[in-house]
């Protein structure tokens, strides 16, 4: 089937189940079945959460049908009675219900692999709406099915995440492509930021133009988690003006924010980093106190690392910081542990022992004692030790994340002290 690039195809879910509007379980399954749709450019229309009963079921799904192309409903597939989704469908659709022997043959053998005697009431389970088609559910016992009611493709799935998940991609996503509702990505450009918040990020986005219009072309969507901006622009449509549109919009997007962009790819800042390190060849280690290893226990998420990641420093104490860092006794009693002058010591020492081109040192006050005037809970700094061609160079920098508690502080550390192995590691793999 051709796909306009103009026409796009919005979809609705409908989340069923008495726990969900009782508050006793979070509907997780809209917000995972939006983004996975969203992501493959179809548009939301609505998401509606109900409880079990034919004829309010019946009556969202029809009215969902009226604005949706496709309609998702996920739960009340089980073998109960209170679990009416076949029976809800069938009433929109104006059909009545029939057994499937593929489904029952496949159902007997399911609970005969269980060594399960398999209960009258599971026979519930494969009826479904006449002309519907079969959706196989490889981690239970409840099949989904599909079927068109008006011009619209009703899917039902079952209320498990486990089981909803893999039949969404290896059912619906095939036949919705078969059916050529859309799903051909929409051009779209993406950009994760690091030191800047949403609300600065938004004010700087204001100043530059109306990007952020909801009407706007591309469309700008930005969420924030964990002190990362992910930022999709995202062209309303397949057409070679709003391709332009988008890669001028791109451009216009680096050179306002270049210095905050730390990937168009990558959103894990230590998977970005570990990329970096990797294709460069720059070994690394890290000298951590505040962090306790946490630096090194990201950077180690990255599959591949051994090649540029051998060993690391855990230095808690001044005495460990003199003993396994060779940073002066007189260094830290003159300074202090949190000071610019011992995380130099602590970065060229590590870097020294590792026999690394980079190390990253980090000592500060995650509180909630230990602070005073002059270096509240809150104050990190870090060292930035880099050798390129027999020279070696070590800046130091401190940070303030000032209300914060220890486990922010610390995440808060883990996070600057990668971004600032990130940009070290970039010029160093340009020299
Ligand atoms: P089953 O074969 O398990 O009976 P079902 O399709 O009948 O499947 P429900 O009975 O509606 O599904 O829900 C079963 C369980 O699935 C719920 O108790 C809940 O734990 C989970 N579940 C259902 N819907 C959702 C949802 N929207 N978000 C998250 N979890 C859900």
């Amino acid at each position: 089937m051709h796909v306009d690039p103009k026409i796009s195809c919005h979809f609705s879910l409908l989340s069923l189940g008495d726990e969900l509007v009782q508050g006793k379980k979070t509907d997780t399954n809209s917000p995972w079945l939006a983004k996975e749709l969203v992501e493959l450019g179809l548009e939301p229309e609505e998401l509606c959460t109900l409880d079990d009963g034919v004829t309010h079921i019946c009556a969202a799904l029809l009215r969902l049908a009226e604005a949706a192309d496709v309609v998702l409903i996920t739960g009340g597939l089980g073998p109960t009675l209170d679990d009416v989704t076949r029976e809800s469908v069938a009433a929109a659709a104006g059909v009545g219900l029939a057994e499937d022997a593929a489904a029952l043959a496949w159902l007997s053998g399911r609970f005969h692999e269980m060594g399960r005697e398999m209960a009258a009431s599971n026979l519930r389970q494969v009826l479904f709406p006449e002309g519907a088609r079969v959706l196989p559910n490889e981690k239970g016992t409840a099949p989904g099915f599909h079927m068109t009611i008006g011009n619209t493709e009703v899917f039902a799935l079952p209320g498990p995440p486990r089981e909803m998940k893999p039949m969404f991609r290896n059912s619906v996503v095939p036949i919705l492509e078969s059916l050529g509702k859309s799903l051909e990505l929409l051009p779209r450009a993406r950009f994760y930021l690091h030191s800047t918040s949403e609300s600065v990020f938004a004010e700087q986005v204001h100043g530059a133009g109306d990007w952020m219009a909801r009407d706007a072309n591309p469309l700008l969507a930005v969420t924030a988690s964990h002190g990362v901006l992910s930022v999709q622009l995202t062209a309303r449509d397949r057409t070679a003006a709003s391709n332009q549109k988008l890669e001028q919009r791109a451009r216009d997007f680096r050179s306002l924010f270049g210095d905050f962009i730390y990937s168009e790819a990558e959103s894990r800042p230590a998977f970005a980093l570990g990329a970096t390190l990797i294709a460069a060849g720059l070994s690394v280690t890290m000298a951590e106190s505040c962090t306790g290893g946490g630096i090194a226990a990201a950077l180690t998420d990255v599959p591949g690392i051994s090649a540029v990641f051998e060993r690391s420093f855990v230095t808690y104490s001044n005495a460990a910081k003199h003993a396994d860092l060779g940073v002066p006794e007189q260094l830290l009693e003159a300074n202090g542990a949190v000071s610019s002058e011992v995380v130099a010591a602590m970065a060229r020492g590590a870097a020294e022992r590792a026999g690394t081109d980079l190390a990253l040192s980090v000592s500060g006050i995650a509180g909630p004692g230990g602070g005073t005037e002059h270096k509240p809970v809150g104050l990190v700094w870090f060292g930035v030790y880099a050798v390129h061609k027999g020279e070696a160079t070590v800046h130091t920098v401190s940070h303030r994340f000032p209300n914060a508690d220890r486990a922010q502080v610390r995440t808060w550390a883990v996070r600057t002290g990668l971004m600032l192995l990130l940009q070290s590691a970039r010029d160093l793999a340009k020299k």
